[in-house]
């Protein structure tokens, strides 16, 4: 029946027999993953249950959003569920970028440094802090930058990062995702030891996790292992596939209502912000967001496996525990990126028709492939696949809000390499 749907769909039945195999011998990892939702599943019903969420929550608020109901008690969800004094949860942060500025140059004046002790950033944050030149960057602002990059086994560089601790150092932001380079993602437990080393050399440092697609794949979050703020974007796990927009600041109550001064304006800061009718949407994805990552974590350990099967370097491997949603598979070369991304985008409910090309995107220092047939437009917690045209030609493989369409994807992916004769099966 499956076999009959698939061929419909374009997956020769030797690319779905082999997926099957694959499959079969995940089980036990895949119900691991699904006991982590149902914790996480409940997290949120309990912070949901404890606040007293109600239909008046999803009222909707214009204009400058005075005493939004809906919004102050989102705040207070996720705080509950972050395990933080405060959040700011905002469809006026736009994206995992800007809730990342926000927490940066709230907490950063000038004569102050940034220190990324887990080498370089996100690429977009380059631009924000000025590694790459850019207007109202924070160096423009006067704030200095250092980094300590990872030893050559993934691992802290302890001595590297002592050293560069200095009487300036007021700021230090972890990445837990490994964005688009290849080292590993670090686990919460990782990330925790890291704090606690950071600070038993300078106490009063601030310490920021970029959260982005790490959230609810494990049990705890960076903000249960001492991250002063945990950072992250509504169109990626917690906003459940349903968030139109979005972006979360969670972290210490003085910390937090300086990012909200500075997203708005001094004297202002919290009070305002009107929520223009998405409350409902952040509201019902947050609460699918276990599940939902669930799933898109099973799409990930599935590509790790295939793709391992078929000889390509899977980051992380096959069997390897996840910390993130994100798989890269290095493709070896710029054709087989195409292939890969015209799979997956061949298999969105949105957009299937298209084939994805590489160009330019701005905050990117190179070309960026993207495949996405998403429902609310640059999701990536919906399918997608990304990566910048550069060695070793690593496609970045996330989401999925049904593990069904990332295992679609996958098969398809694997059909148009088996197609283009990059591989054989
Ligand atoms: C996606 C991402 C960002 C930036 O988020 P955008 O929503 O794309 O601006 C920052 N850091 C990491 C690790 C990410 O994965």
């Amino acid at each position: 029946m499956n076999k009959q749907m698939y061929l419909d769909l374009n997956v020769s039945n030797k690319v779905y027999e082999m997926g099957e195999t694959i499959l079969n011998e995940l089980k036990p990892r895949f119900e691991e993953i699904d006991k982590i939702a149902e914790y996480n599943q409940n997290k949120v019903l309990l912070a949901m249950q404890k606040n007293r969420v109600d239909v008046s929550c999803f009222q909707t608020t214009t204009g400058y959003g005075y005493d939004d109901i809906g919004r102050d008690k989102l705040e207070k969800v996720y705080s509950d569920v972050f395990h933080t004094e405060s959040a700011l949860v905002r469809p006026q942060i736009t994206c995992g970028t800007h809730a990342l500025t926000v927490a940066l140059s709230a907490n950063l004046l000038p004569g102050d440094e940034l220190l990324s002790p887990v080498g370089a950033p996100y690429d977009t944050l380059e631009e924000v802090i000025g590694i790459r030149e850019s207007t109202c960057s924070l160096k423009e602002y006067g704030v200095t930058y250092s980094q300590v990059d990872l030893l050559q086994d993934g691992t802290f560089d302890y001595d590297g990062i002592k050293k560069a601790i200095n009487a300036k150092t007021k700021m230090v932001t972890i990445q837990r995702s490994k964005g688009y380079s290849t080292r590993p993602t670090f686990s919460v437990k990782q990330i925790g030891e890291l704090i606690a080393f950071v600070k038993s050399i300078k106490p009063e440092l601030i310490v920021m996790v970029d959260n982005c697609y790490g959230e609810f794949v494990e049990t705890i979050e960076p903000s249960d292992v001492g991250a002063d703020l945990t950072v992250g974007s509504l169109i990626k796990n917690p906003g459940g596939g349903l968030a139109p927009i979005g972006g979360y600041i969670c972290g210490k109550d003085e910390l937090v209502k300086r990012c909200a001064y500075r997203l708005s304006a001094p004297g202002l800061g919290q009070e305002v912000g009107a929520t223009l009718g998405v409350m409902q949407k952040f509201y019902q994805g947050f609460f699918m967001a276990p599940t939902v990552t669930a799933g898109a974590l099973k799409g990930a350990i599935f590509a790790a496996n295939y793709y391992q099967k078929l000889g390509f370097k899977a980051i992380p491997n096959a069997t390897e525990s996840r910390h993130d949603i994100i798989q890269a598979v290095e493709l070896n070369s710029e054709k087989a990126m195409c292939a890969f991304c015209k799979g997956i985008q061949s298999a969105a409910p949105v957009d299937s028709y298209v084939t994805p090309i590489p160009g330019y995107m701005p905050g990117y220092e190179h070309n960026v492939i993207m495949a996405a047939g998403a429902f609310v437009q640059g999701s990536s917690i919906e399918l997608s696949a990304d990566g910048p045209i550069r060695p070793p030609y690593a496609v970045y493989f996330q989401g999925g809000l049904t593990f069904y369409h990332a295992k679609l994807g996958i098969l398809r992916s694997v059909q148009e390499l088996l197609n283009e004769h990059l591989i054989d099966i």
